[in-house]
């Protein structure tokens, strides 16, 4: 029997209408240039636009090449380090408000759902607990929530969890009802519309190659030419390259790979995921799985690999990793496996400001749906010079490594050694 093809497409940019930036004549001169055109750089480019500054986005693939159309769209408080372990480093304050910008963000793009047409459910989340450990921290930390930063949670005993999925895989877990989930490319596509309309110019297929510093502010080298920007911001995240070595030296990129099955009908995943909600669980090597926007299929994703960038590759393994908490997937077909780089950071916060005159706002860890959209408007804010553009996140140290130059040797050995203590249950 001939295999089933699987599309290398993510499935959400299956049907989406992209319209190609105009390949238009590159200006010589703007007063803003943003470098990447995802939730980051078309947020901030919003900003800066609607202020008056002429504004131009480059970003070096077609639309849609980066994280921004090809994620999970699962929504939800995103902040790393919990609160003892940001006020143990930066101080109560600091991390209380960093805390905060994470409900605020979530709370942003909550309002901006209302204005784009992109998917919205507000149906939550189940975080399924690995092990019984893991189920008896999750209910401590529910009944303990700092002061200020309460989420509505609910405890899920294990005897409870077929409620949540049809499944005995987990020790129980907890729902976070006002997680939501959304379909990312119809973001990417809503916030571009946003920037445009705002009058800024998005183009793509246009690496910025080369940045030189000069009197009055950058020059950008790029295979349609030269442009001199006053300000320049780098939003280029997990795609992050030699164009600038010290954000590369900070910006850990790492692969995240998603599979979707074929279309089930709404009441075969609803018989799976009862209450239609997001799921992810507490092991170290995260997975995390959904149903699609219209209900029909079950999105599926994962560290698959640590470098492989054909998707197809990972499908084997991710298949397993699915059939091992729902096992009536077993026999279904899977019609979509894509992959995309995410930029984690050696603190696991996000980081934003400015390093040699240059602007950048990246490293969300795999959880820029909220936070990319936030930080990306509060950059713009800052290019502007607006008080209201500040963030608990302003100025602390944007950590490297010895040794580090953007290729993560080490991360071998640390999936490795959590994968094993994933499978050994601490
Ligand atoms: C499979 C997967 C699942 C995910 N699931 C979730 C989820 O469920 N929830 C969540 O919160 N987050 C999720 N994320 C993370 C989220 O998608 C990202 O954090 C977010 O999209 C980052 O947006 P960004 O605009 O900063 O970067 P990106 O969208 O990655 O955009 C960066 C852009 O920079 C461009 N670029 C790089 N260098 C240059 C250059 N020199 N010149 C021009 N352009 C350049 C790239 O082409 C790219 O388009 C997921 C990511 C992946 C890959």
């Amino acid at each position: 029997m001939t295999p089933h093809p699987i599309s290398a497409m993510p499935l959400w940019m299956e049907h989406a209408v992209i319209a190609p930036p105009a390949a238009r004549e590159l200006p010589g001169r703007v007063d803003v240039l943003v470098v990447g055109a995802g939730y980051t750089g078309l947020s901030a480019a919003r900003e800066t636009a609607a202020a008056g500054r002429s504004t131009l986005v480059l970003d070096g693939g077609a639309l849609g090449t980066g994280c921004s159309s090809r994620n999970g769209g699962q929504v939800a408080y995103s902040i790393k380090p919990s609160f003892a372990a940001l006020r143990d480093k930066h101080g109560a304050d600091v991390g209380f408000r960093i805390c905060r910008e994470g409900l605020d963000a979530v709370a942003y793009l909550r309002s901006l759902a209302r204005e784009i047409d992109c998917g919205w459910r507000d149906d939550g989340c189940f975080f399924g607990a690995h092990t019984a450990r893991h189920f008896e921290r999750m209910a401590r930390d529910a009944e303990n929530q700092p002061r200020g930063l309460e989420q509505r949670i609910s405890v899920v005993p294990r005897a409870e969890q077929q409620r949540e999925i049809a499944s005995d895989f987990y020790h129980g877990g907890c729902v976070y009802p006002d997680d939501a989930s959304l379909d990312p490319t119809r973001l990417l596509l809503g916030l571009l519309g946003r920037a445009q309309d705002s009058g800024a110019t998005v183009v793509d297929r246009c690496p910025v190659n080369a940045l030189h510093a000069t009197r009055e502010g950058f020059e950008a080298l790029t295979p349609r030419g030269v442009i001199q920007a006053r300000q320049v911001l780098l939003a280029t995240n997990g795609y992050s390259g030699p164009l600038s070595p010290w954000h590369r030296r900070r910006i850990i990129p790492i692969g995240s790979y998603q599979i979707a099955t074929e279309p089930l009908g709404t009441d075969r995943v609803r018989s799976l995921i009862p209450r239609g909600r997001n799921i992810v669980d507490s092991r170290r090597v995260v997975v995390y799985f959904r149903p699609s926007v219209d209900g029909e299929r079950i999105v599926f994703g994962g560290r698959a690999a640590l470098a492989e960038t054909d998707p197809l590759a990972c499908v084997p393994r991710l298949r397993r990793m699915m059939e091992r908490i729902l096992p009536q997937l077993h026999s279904v077909r899977l019609s979509h496996a894509w992959v995309g780089w995410v930029g984690y950071t050696f603190d696991t916060l996000p980081h934003l400001g400015r390093h040699d005159g240059v602007y950048y706002c990246m490293g969300y860890c795999g959880q820029g749906v909220p936070l990319a959209p936030y930080f990306g408007r509060q950059i713009g804010r800052q290019m502007l010079g607006l008080a209201d553009g500040r963030t608990a996140l302003d100025g602390l140290p944007f950590p490297s490594r010895p040794y580090y130059h953007g290729k993560p040797w080490f991360l071998a050995a640390s999936v490795f050694a959590y994968r094993l203590m994933d499978a050994i249950g601490i």
